[in-house]
C-alpha cells in the first residue's frame, strides 16, 4: 500500500490520524445488524466509559451517528423534565451553541453569560441557582474551543448537584486528552466525537453518562425522535445495536484508535499534547503574538492568537502558504477580536510544531510581516 500523505492539522478537530487508524476503515463489507458487529460496539461502549474512569455499574455510553453537536442537542432536549429550566454557564461559542439549541426546541433556559476571556464567576452561578429553584439541568463547556479557556467544571458540577440539578458538560475538545474523572468532576453527562481526542474520524459521537438519570428520563417530554437519549439507550440495551444505521467504517477506525489510546496511555498522551501545546506557545511567544487567554487559564489544547496590526498581515495568505506545505491553521471564533487558532490535538508531536514554525515564519517573511509582530496598542 502506498503511504498516505501526512498532513499536520492544527485546527480544532478533525485531527491528524495515524495510518493504522486510517487503514482500519478498509474492511470487508458487513451488515451492522450482524452479531459480530454488535460485539464490537459493546467493547467500544465500555471503553468510552473507562476513558473517563466511570464505574460501569453507574455509567454507560450511548452512540450517535453525527458530528459533535448532536450530543449537545441530545442531552439538552432529552434530559429536561416538564416545567423545568436549563442553566447554560456561557463564556464562549460552544455554550452559545447550547443556548441556540434551547431556543430551537423552545426549552426554558437562562443564558448566563461571561466574557469569552474570563472564567465564569462561581458566586453568580450559585446566586442564579439559588434564585431559580426550577433549574433542573446545568450545562457548560469544559474547554471552550473557540478560545482555549478551561472552565472549572468540578466546581460548577458541585454547585449544580448542591442545588439538585443534573450537570451536562461539553467535553468534546478535552475527552481522551485532558484527563477527566466523571464522578470526581461531578459530571452526570459528558460527550465527545471520534474525530477529536480519540484521533479517529467524523461521524461517530457519544455521550457518557449516568444510567439512572437516563432511565428516569424515559418519562420526560419527547422533543426529538432521532435525537432522544433514552430511546437510543434503550434500543442499545435491548438489542446491542444502534437504533438506526451506524457509521460502520468510523466505528472500525475508532476501535483501532482505542487500541492506540490504551497503548499510549492516558498520562503519556496528555504529556504529549502538553509538549505540543508548549511548543505552539513557545513559537507564538518568540514571534511576539499575543493570545486571548492568559496562561494560567488555558486548557492546554488550543492557542488563540490575536492578529497583529501589521498592514501586511493577511490570515488567508498565511493559511494558504502553510496549507500548501501540509500544515492547516484555523481562524478564530470570537466576534469581538480577530484571532487564529493553533491546536494541540491529534497524532502529532513537538517536532511537527517545530517544522510548522519554519513554514509559518517563511509565510510571514514572504508577506513582509514584521517580526516580532507589532500591535499598535
Ligand atoms: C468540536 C466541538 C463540538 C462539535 O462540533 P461539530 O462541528 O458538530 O463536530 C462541540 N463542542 C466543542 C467544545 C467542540 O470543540
Amino acid at each position: 500500500m502506498e503511504s498516505i500523505k501526512r498532513n499536520i492539522l492544527l485546527n480544532p478537530g478533525p485531527s491528524t490520524t495515524t495510518d493504522t487508524v486510517k487503514l482500519a476503515q478498509v474492511v470487508e463489507d458487513i451488515c451492522p445488524r450482524e452479531k459480530e458487529f454488535s460485539g464490537l460496539m459493546k467493547s467500544l461502549r465500555e471503553d468510552l466509559v473507562k476513558i473517563v474512569h466511570g464505574d460501569s455499574n453507574k455509567y454507560t455510553s450511548v452512540l450517535f451517528c453525527g458530528s459533535g453537536t448532536i450530543n449537545i442537542d441530545v442531552c439538552l432536549n432529552s434530559l429536561l423534565p416538564d416545567g423545568k429550566k436549563i442553566l447554560v454557564v456561557n463564556n464562549g461559542a460552544y455554550s452559545t451553541r447550547a443556548v441556540e439549541i434551547c431556543q430551537y426546541y423552545g426549552l426554558p433556559h437562562i443564558d448566563l453569560r461571561f466574557p469569552v476571556d474570563q472564567r465564569p464567576d462561581l458566586s453568580i452561578v450559585e446566586e442564579t441557582l439559588k434564585n431559580n429553584p426550577d433549574i433542573a439541568l446545568v450545562h457548560t463547556t469544559h474547554n471552550e474551543t473557540g478560545t482555549g479557556i478551561l472552565n472549572p467544571i468540578r466546581e460548577i458540577g458541585a454547585l449544580a448537584h448542591r442545588y439538585g440539578a443534573v450537570f451536562t458538560v461539553d467535553t468534546t475538545s478535552t475527552y481522551a486528552m485532558r484527563p477527566i474523572h466523571i464522578e470526581e468532576d461531578h459530571i452526570d453527562f459528558c460527550m465527545a466525537s471520534a474525530q477529536k481526542g480519540l484521533m479517529a474520524f467524523t461521524g461517530l459521537s457519544f455521550i457518557v453518562g449516568n444510567k439512572r438519570i437516563i432511565e428516569q428520563s424515559a418519562d420526560y417530554p419527547k422533543r426529538s425522535y432521532y435525537c432522544n437519549l433514552f430511546l437510543q439507550y434503550d434500543f442499545f440495551e435491548k438489542t446491542g445495536e444502534m437504533h438506526f444505521t451506524p457509521p460502520v467504517q468510523t466505528i472500525y477506525a475508532t476501535l483501532q484508535a482505542l487500541k492506540e489510546y490504551w497503548a499510549e496511555g492516558e498520562e503519556a498522551k496528555w504529556a504529549r499534547h502538553t509538549r505540543v501545546f508548549n511548543a505552539i506557545n513557545a513559537g507564538l511567544d518568540e514571534l511576539g503574538f499575543r493570545q486571548v487567554i492568559k496562561p494560567e487559564w488555558r486548557t492546554g489544547l488550543v492557542s488563540s492568537a490575536i492578529y497583529p496590526d501589521d498592514p501586511n498581515w493577511n490570515f488567508e495568505a498565511v493559511h494558504d502558504y502553510c496549507y500548501e506545505r501540509g500544515f492547516t491553521i484555523y481562524p478564530g471564533k470570537i466576534s469581538t477580536t480577530n484571532t487564529f487558532r493553533l491546536c494541540a490535538l491529534g497524532a502529532i508531536d513537538e517536532k511537527d510544531i517545530q517544522d510548522f514554525f519554519v513554514v509559518f515564519k517563511e509565510a510571514l517573511a514572504t508577506l513582509g510581516v514584521q517580526t516580532p509582530v507589532i500591535y499598535y496598542t
